[in-house]
């Protein structure tokens, strides 16, 4: 069996195929690689492919997720998948692509002889616009405004995955931010891995304040603009006042602040202290009102004693927080955290992740239900019962696939896309319930 060709990601996109050969794209991961997805997808589009759902491809590409255990078992798992559909004739060629490929390549190639090429992350382009094939609903996009990050936090590999921060110029951003407006799309998820040190490389400043006033000011159609992943030592006053100031941008920020306390914050190189975690917060819920905060959480990290879970937990009642992850911490091989003393058992990270989030589901719950009697925006998402106009919908507090959603009641035909004034009539732990007007 021959050896899977590990192709330069350049050698690969330099290929010509004969027309009409159908790819499909599996995404895995997180919204970063959804958008190289639709870069991949663009480019292959370009190369003579015919784009089409991975079920009926000759070609399909896994965009692998590679950063913690969970990820990379679910990465090997699709691999496996499709080798099998290759066994039994029903596809042509595997191509593995993103962060797995990238940090595995060589073993990928040594275990997996039935997958045809291996190719790595992909440069961001940092002044055009790249071609994508669109693969969210026709009303919501997400864009990546940079890549990787400046920060080396103990725990993570993504660094040492993704390469050099690399931020994409103003221009480039907000020509394609224009090209959505004109297809009508309605949000705008600005992402990447610390979307809060953008411009420090080629501005030599924080210009994402900047950037968002850019992007409000050339837009017509795009309703709404969502931040989401912050870095917490990199938020700035300006920032701040720029979220409070511009209409479009949802009073929505998702800031992972992964722990609480003192010795962890500075054994996990987080670049800020418990003090200023708490009065951060503070000085975002002070000047942005009804602002709507998402964080994330890791429990069990290498030193993390019962004090300091309880300290989590107290931060996390104290603090209630409209949207909480938690993660257990991942032991990944080449990150400083890797080779720490005081690793938490598993049994033990297993119990605080369900600690947190149960307390975290009865303050989201009173949250929720403070929402009842009001009239909220929603952004339809798709038809749940099209015959009794039933929508699911979300409203400018509600990232897309990872936060709540609202069932929406209507006494009329309505399309996904469409903002609706909605009046909440229940509330769950995460999701709500209305009626339109
Ligand atoms: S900010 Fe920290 S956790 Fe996030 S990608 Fe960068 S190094 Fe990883």
């Amino acid at each position: 069996m021959i050896k899977p060709a590990i192709k330069t990601t350049d050698d690969f996109y330099k290929e010509r195929v004969s027309s009409g050969r159908k790819v499909g794209v599996i995404n895995l991961g997180c919204a970063r690689n959804l958008v190289d997805s639709q870069v991949i997808l663009g480019q292959l589009k370009r190369q003579g492919y015919r784009p089409a759902d991975a079920a009926c491809a000759d070609t399909v590409v896994v965009n692998t997720c590679g950063f913690i255990e969970e990820a990379k078992r679910e990465s090997i798992d699709t691999i496996l998948d499709l080798i099998e559909l290759k066994k039994k004739g029903k596809l042509k060629r595997i191509v593995v692509a993103g962060c797995l490929a990238q940090r595995y390549g060589k073993e990928l190639a040594e275990e997996f002889k039935e997958v045809d090429t291996i190719i790595g992350v992909r440069k961001l382009d940092r002044q055009g616009v790249p071609e994508q094939v669109p693969l969210t609903p026709a009303h919501f996009a997400y864009v990546k405004i940079c890549e990787s990050c400046y920060n080396r936090c103990s725990f993570c590999i993504i660094p040492a995955i993704k390469g050099k921060f690399t931020s994409r110029a103003i221009e480039s951003v907000v020509r394609e931010v224009r090209q959505l407006d004109g297809r009508g799309v309605k949000e705008v998820n600005i992402i990447g891995q610390d979307i809060t040190a953008y411009g420090m490389d080629i501005y030599r400043e924080k210009a994402l304040a900047r950037l968002l006033r850019e992007i409000t000011a050339a837009t017509r159609n795009i309703r709404w603009v969502r931040l989401l992943y912050a870095f917490p030592a990199h938020v700035t006053d300006e920032l701040i006042d720029t979220i409070a100031r511009e209409e479009k941008i949802c009073k929505y920020i998702d800031i992972p602040l992964q722990h609480i306390s003192d010795n962890l914050l500075k054994g996990m190189n987080r670049g800020i202290t418990t003090r200023e975690t708490v009065d951060l917060v503070r000085k975002i819920r002070a000047r942005i009102p009804g602002a709507h905060l998402r964080t994330t959480f890791i429990v069990g990290l290498p030193g993390e004693t019962e004090e300091n879970f309880g300290e989590l937990m107290g931060f996390v009642r104290d603090t209630r927080f409209e949207r909480v992850g938690a993660f257990v911490y991942s032991r990944e091989e080449g990150t400083a955290a890797y080779a720490m003393p005081g690793q938490v058992p598993d049994r033990i990270k297993k119990q605080r992740l369900d600690t947190l989030m149960r307390a975290q589901q009865d303050i989201s719950l009173s949250l929720q239900k403070e929402k009842i009697g009001r009239t909220m925006e929603v952004l339809l998402d798709e038809p749940q019962q099209r015959e009794k106009n039933i929508y699911l919908g979300r409203t400018r507090h509600d990232a897309p696939e990872v936060d709540g959603t609202v069932y929406v009641h209507s006494t009329r035909t309505l399309t996904p896309g469409d903002i609706v004034p909605v009046r909440i009539t229940d509330a769950y732990e995460y999701d709500l319930s209305g009626e339109t007007l």
